[in-house]
């Protein structure tokens, strides 16, 4: 039995357990995916105290090596179902795998959220993309759009800027949710043009994107769009169907945890963009994998 198995090798999961290594527990993670989670694909990291700049990529590799460096073991597989207690220990089922703990750290982050429109999965990989750092390249010279107000929409554009003809931004509303730094950056970019008050009502092509169509959100108007590429940026939803009722979750999935990330099983933990917070960011999901291990550690 391990002492704590976590669930997510992103920037929460992995600094949960280089605490733990340090604290001297055994540790398994588990990852269905990459290492790194959602800042993999990020382009620049340029808010995370000591770095003036530095890839996703990199940020996230470092901490993968810093985690392995330490004696984190590793089990590539979806966990598909958690049962058990802290008395009896925890058994995670995964799709190859069963290990058993006793204490669990759930840092399954978020996904991507879809536009949900027509269209959208048969195009995507063919003009769609949800990834501007994966699938910047391939619009080098090109005309693209970018949908979305936040962080990830702004950096995204910002990226793409450097290797598009022309990037537009597409939103919503006329506010952002971006921190005022990006926004100004993107304001300052000449080849970024701002579509506000607008959403995607459809999505064209037959074989490859061709074209979307915006309607207004303040008037009736309709227009079309001719694009090479659309980049959605339009936030995340939480990776937390597999729980199944073991833990609580709130209305939108996140799981229930306050500041100290017990949620309501005890030996449970939830850290990093998957758990109930106002402010979801790389410091506060390193800081939510310190803190949801040091609970963890305490409770064996
Ligand atoms: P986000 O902050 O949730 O922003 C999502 C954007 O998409 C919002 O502008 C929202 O519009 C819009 N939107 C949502 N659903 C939509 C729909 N169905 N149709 C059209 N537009 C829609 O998501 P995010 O930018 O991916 O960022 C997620 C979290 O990660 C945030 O907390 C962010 O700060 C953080 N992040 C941090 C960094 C960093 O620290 N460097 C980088 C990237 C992201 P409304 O504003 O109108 O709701």
């Amino acid at each position: 039995m391990y002492d704590i198995i976590i669930i997510g090798a992103g920037t929460a999961g992995l600094t949960a357990a280089i605490y733990a290594r340090r604290a001297g527990k055994d540790v398994l993670i588990y990852e269905g995916e990459t290492y790194g989670g959602q800042i993999m694909t990020t382009p620049e990291i340029e808010n995370y105290p000591g770095f003036k700049k530095i890839s996703g990529y990199e940020f996230a590799t470092n901490l993968y090596e810093q985690a392995i460096a330490l004696g984190a073991k590793f089990e590539y597989d979806q966990v598909t179902s958690i049962s058990g207690s802290l008395e009896t220990g925890f058994t995670v089922t995964s799709e190859f795998a069963e290990n058993q703990a006793k204490a669990i750290i759930l840092a399954t982050g978020a996904k991507n959220r879809h536009l949900d429109l027509p269209n959208e999965e048969k195009l995507t990989g063919r003009g769609i993309s949800y990834c501007a750092t994966c699938d910047g390249a391939f619009f080098k010279g090109k005309t693209v759009a970018v949908n979305g107000g936040g962080n990830t929409a702004f950096e995204d554009a910002l990226y793409l800027s450097n290797l598009c003809e022309k990037v537009y931004l597409i939103h919503r509303r006329e506010g952002f949710r971006a921190e005022q730094a990006l926004i100004d950056k993107a304001k300052a970019t000449a080849n970024i043009e701002f579509l506000t008050n607008r959403t995607i009502s459809s999505i064209n092509g037959v074989s490859e994107l061709e074209s979307v169509t915006l309607a207004s959100t303040i008037g009736e108007s309709t227009a079309e769009l001719i694009i090479d590429g659309l980049f959605v940026a339009i936030g995340q939803t939480p990776s937390s169907s597999f729980l199944n009722g073991f833990v609580e979750l709130d209305v939108s999935g996140y799981i229930v945890a306050g500041e100290d990330c017990k949620t309501s099983v005890p030996g449970v933990f939830a850290a990093g963009d998957g758990r109930t917070k106002t402010l979801r960011q790389l410091t506060t999901a390193a800081s939510d994998g310190a803190i949801s291990s040091v609970n963890a550690c305490a409770c064996l």
